[in-house]
């Protein structure tokens, strides 16, 4: 469903992501992880259109994306720091997603208000942000990616600002979420737990190349490099 071919993205003097080769399934969770500064964060940016790729291509259901823009893309983006407009509601920050399309308004604020309750925020459409703890803003973050109905959902590390308990609370509401709406989605962390325990399939990544993409049970059983081996924790 989605599709990376020999994807690259170089920067003076630095090559960041290394001929990516990757197709992940419709519905599927693969989650990117890696040390820092191995290139998760800028292959999910080439994805969802917001840094131009140096060279490869990127499709989604067969359709060639590489040029285009962010907005017809049909990704939505979850990221780290929520970005939630302070001074605007709930409900405003979440149909805001819908703005650059052309939906009425009546309809726009209909899907919200879905979204809202699909992440278990109804009651709560008429707070702002500061009104609500960590987790409640990341699931309106959630809501605003989801209202657009995306085809493909991108995470970058969403949960590293929560507390533990919090951060699998959340784990588990993704993953059921992601998984009710069959949602093609990539997660990034740098977390091999977190990696191993909620996703269908795992690409690691060293120093901008994929080392290996398989399943959790195959990466622990089959390791295919040392770093591969020592990064999910099995050094033997
Ligand atoms: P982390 O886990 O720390 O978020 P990451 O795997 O997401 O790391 P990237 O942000 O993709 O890593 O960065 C990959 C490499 O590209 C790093 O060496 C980084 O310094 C470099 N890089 C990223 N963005 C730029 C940029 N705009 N200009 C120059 N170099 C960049
Ligand atoms: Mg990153």
């Amino acid at each position: 469903h989605l599709s990376l071919r020999g994807l690259t993205k170089r920067f003076e003097g630095l090559t960041a992501v290394d001929h990516l080769d990757l197709d992940v399934a419709k519905g599927e969770l693969v989650a990117f992880l890696g040390p820092s500064g191995c290139g998760k964060s800028t292959s999910l940016r080439m994805i969802a259109g917001l840094s131009q790729a140096t060279s490869g291509t990127i499709a989604i259901g067969g359709r060639d994306v590489t040029n285009v823009p962010p907005y017809r893309r049909d990704i939505g983006l979850v990221f780290q720091s929520y970005a939630l407009f302070p001074h605007m509601t709930v409900l405003k920050n979440v149909m805001f997603g819908l703005e650059m399309r052309k939906v009425s308004a009546a309809e726009a604020e209909r899907r919200a208000r879905e979204a809202i309750a699909l992440v278990q925020l109804s009651g709560r459409e008429d707070r702002r942000p500061a009104q609500l703890s960590g987790g409640q803003q990341q699931r309106v973050a959630l809501a605003r990616a989801l209202v657009i109905q995306p085809s493909i959902l991108l995470f970058d590390e969403p949960l590293s600002n929560l507390d533990a308990k919090l951060r699998d609370e959340m784990r588990a509401e993704i993953r059921d979420i992601q998984k009710r709406l069959a949602i093609t989605s990539i997660f990034v962390t740098h977390d091999q737990v977190e990696a191993l325990s909620m996703c269908d399939k795992v690409a690691v990544m060293n120093g901008g190349r994929l080392e290996q993409l398989g399943t959790p049970f195959e990466l622990y059983e089959r390791p295919a490099t040392p770093f591969v081996a020592s990064f999910v924790g099995r050094t033997n």
